[in-house]
């Protein structure tokens, strides 16, 4: 049975999940903007965890957007590792599910495989207490996920990268559309590349196929047709969150449009 959850902000996680009756829900542990220490919603981790667990929700961490372990330059890559590594810590000692990074880029002036060779060294070194999911991002010719060229690309350099813990993907729909890669059958072609889809984002597009843009809507209110998501979701198979400006309503339409979702 799929779980569908929301995305939260600045609420408390629990509470919020509990209000759209969902067993699976994102924060973040910190400002997703900065480079500081994690934090916990509430100040408490222990207390976060038991929250969790007492009310059946299980937790997907959001890490930071400034993470970029792909960079060649060194005061980028070197704080991005760090902070990786204490986000999936973080996230362990909340009883998490997973931790969801982006792919990242390089700049325009550095070679794209360094990119990809910087991704192997973050992966065979850094700790993974609980599975780093992988996200696949909307633009960028420089971008190290970027469609399913770039994931490969990225699976390939990792393969064999060793490092303790697990690699994981987290399929994000309106980020493989703006990316220009077509919705139907991608489950099929995503799991041919990394043997797993983790986490699905179910996000509708503001902007058109191929747009390169990451602007989240509804799921009736893009340029995707949400049918197309719910066939995608009931393919996956795996828990979804919705990244969505609201998320409630588009949890209501997925349960509606899905037999057995939650
Ligand atoms: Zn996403």
């Amino acid at each position: 049975m799929v779980s569908i959850g929301p995305h939260v902000h600045d609420e408390d996680p629990v509470p919020a999940a509990v209000g759209t009756k969902s067993h699976v829900v994102q924060f973040f542990l910190g400002d997703p903007q900065g480079w500081a220490d994690p934090k916990f919603p509430g100040g408490d981790a222990g207390a976060l965890r038991d929250a969790l667990a007492a009310a059946d929700v299980r937790a997907f961490i959001h890490a930071p957007y400034r993470i970029n372990v792909a960079s060649t330059n060194n005061r980028i890559r070197i704080p991005s590792r760090k902070l990786l590594g204490q986000q999936l810590a973080a996230a362990a000692s909340i009883g998490a599910q997973g931790l969801i990074v982006h792919g990242g880029h390089v700049t325009a002036d550095a070679d794209v495989s360094e990119g990809y060779e910087n991704w192997a060294k973050a992966v065979a070194r850094i700790d993974r207490p609980v599975p780093m999911l992988i996200e696949n991002t909307a633009g960028g010719d420089q971008a190290m996920a970027r469609g399913l060229d770039g994931v490969a690309r990225l699976w390939d350099a990792i393969a064999g990268a060793g490092g303790p813990g697990e690699v994981g993907f987290c399929l994000d729909t309106c980020h493989a559309f703006a990316s220009g890669e077509e919705l139907s059958g991608i489950v099929d072609r995503v799991k041919a590349v990394t043997g797993r889809i983790d986490l699905v984002h179910c996000n509708n597009s503001r902007d058109e196929f191929g747009s390169g843009r990451d602007r989240h809507a509804g799921m009736e209110k893009g340029t995707i047709d949400p049918a197309v998501l719910a066939d995608l979701i009931r393919a996956a198979g795996s828990p979804v969150i919705c990244e969505t400006p609201d998320p409630a309503a588009d949890i209501d339409w997925l349960r509606a449009h899905i037999a057995g979702a939650s």
